[in-house]
């Protein structure tokens, strides 16, 4: 059973058949899939949903396929928590951490758009998949293409952390590297996708792949109790997941799934990459291109595709956004490692360090539910943090050794 209806342009409003198709062929303006919300409200209930297996595909009645999920059976439904210590360490009430660090198989949200996009791939005839990558969508694409069969190019900027590249590797793909930035990588394939017969995943079929990204929406409002939370700081790439958590909670509160919700949206991005916060703390929804230069590479887009949406979403809700540094980014990274016990990559430091810096100046509020969205893991972003830690205490093994060189470290334990 279909809930989709077919495709719909956002701009002016053109009814598309449920096909291959990014663009309107009359405006220009972006796809969306149109859903039959009627027969969904009669067929998802909070009890239908909670009943079923623990994956992003409990909510498939809002996702764009035809048949049956035939891809990422055990993605999604990752863990969500208080965060305490963490909410001390900042000066808050309520916070919570929704973990993609520890998303099946790959380790980040990109298992979410990636399960969705191979399930409509097959649907639509394709036996080629591909994608161009900032690094973990080249993971999620080519081990859920390994698994299901496809035959994977996978196209990332040829400076990628080596955990982000080995990660593609393995699952053997035709990993290609390329001599630019992710936006030359982009706009490469774009031109490929017009003449090879194959579904890239974020190009030809992107409408079908972002609302991949509603289930992380989606289930923060669902493992919060069936609310949404009232501020939530999400790391901007190319400004799709922002979008799609603002569409999941709207599509919940329509549904009757969640109370009417006035969430605001702080989009997180680095300062060496910053055009969606930067349109956003000039209230303008236009987007002015940059060249990328941060440790957070997996944010590093300089011509964001949904820079348009991301900040009308964020702007709408009444949310802000900010930009952190490369040291900025470390000092989250740690802080969460610190009191959480959550290893997450630079894109959470990123998030982590804007949540710091907006509860500092006073923009989210000290007694309000937060939410962090952690949507990568720290394995596979070594390099920044070589050389930045503190050390390990080398030592003989002996006792008199450890008592000579450990003493401090000892005696601060011993206090506490
Ligand atoms: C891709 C990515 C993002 C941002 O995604 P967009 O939807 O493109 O904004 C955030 N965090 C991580 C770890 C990512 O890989
Ligand atoms: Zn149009």
């Amino acid at each position: 059973m279909s809930y989709m209806i077919g495709l719909k342009c956002r701009e002016c409003g053109r009814l598309y058949p449920k096909e291959v198709i990014n663009v309107c062929e009359y405006c220009f303006g972006s796809i969306e899939v149109d859903y039959d919300y009627d027969a969904i409200r009669r067929a998802l209930t909070r009890q239908a949903i909670a009943a079923r297996p623990p994956s992003l595909w409990r909510y498939r009645e809002l996702l764009p396929i035809d048949g049956e999920p035939t891809v990422g059976h055990a993605s999604g439904f990752t863990p969500f928590f208080r965060a305490q210590r963490l909410a001390e360490a900042l000066g808050v009430e309520e916070l919570y951490l929704k973990d993609d660090s520890v998303s099946h198989p790959t380790l980040s949200f990109k298992d979410r758009v990636v399960s969705v996009a191979l399930t409509r791939a097959k649907e639509l005839g394709f036996d080629t998949v591909a994608c161009a990558s900032t690094g973990n969508l080249a993971n999620a694409v080519s081990a859920h293409a390994a698994k299901a069969g496809f035959h994977c190019f996978v196209f990332i900027p040829a400076d990628l952390e080596t955990g982000k590249v080995i990660a593609s590797q393995v699952y053997r793909p035709t990993v290609v590297a390329i001599e630019g930035t992710y936006d030359d990588v982009n706009r490469l394939c774009a031109e490929l996708s017009a003449k090879y017969p194959w579904a890239f995943v974020n190009v030809n079929i992107r409408p079908y792949y972002a609302e991949g990204s509603k289930t992380y929406g989606f289930e923060v409002a669902e493992q919060l109790g069936w609310r949404a939370p009232a501020h939530i700081v999400i790391p901007a790439a190319s400004g799709s997941l922002i979008t799609k958590i603002a569409k999941a909670f709207k599509e919940f509160q329509l549904l009757g799934l969640i109370p009417q919700a006035h969430t605001k949206l702080y989009a997180a991005q680095a300062e060496g990459c910053s055009p969606i916060a930067t349109a956003i703390q000039a209230r303008s929804d236009i987007v002015k291109p940059v060249k990328p230069k941060t440790i957070a590479k997996s944010l590093a887009i300089g011509n964001p595709a949904d820079g348009y949406y991301s900040t009308k979403a964020v702007l709408e809700s009444g949310g802000w956004a900010e930009a952190v540094t490369d040291e900025e980014i470390v000092q989250g990274i740690q802080l969460l490692g610190e009191t959480e016990g959550v290893f997450t990559e630079t894109a959470g430091g990123v998030t982590l360090a804007v949540a710091k810096k907006l509860i500092g100046q006073g923009v989210i509020p000290r007694d309000e539910s937060l939410v962090l969205c952690i949507t990568g893991n720290g394995l596979k972003t070594l390099e920044p943090l070589v050389g930045r830690l503190e050390a390990p205490m080398r030592i003989k093994p002996t006792l008199a050794s450890f008592e000579a060189n450990c003493a401090d470290a000892v005696r601060s334990a011993t206090k506490r």
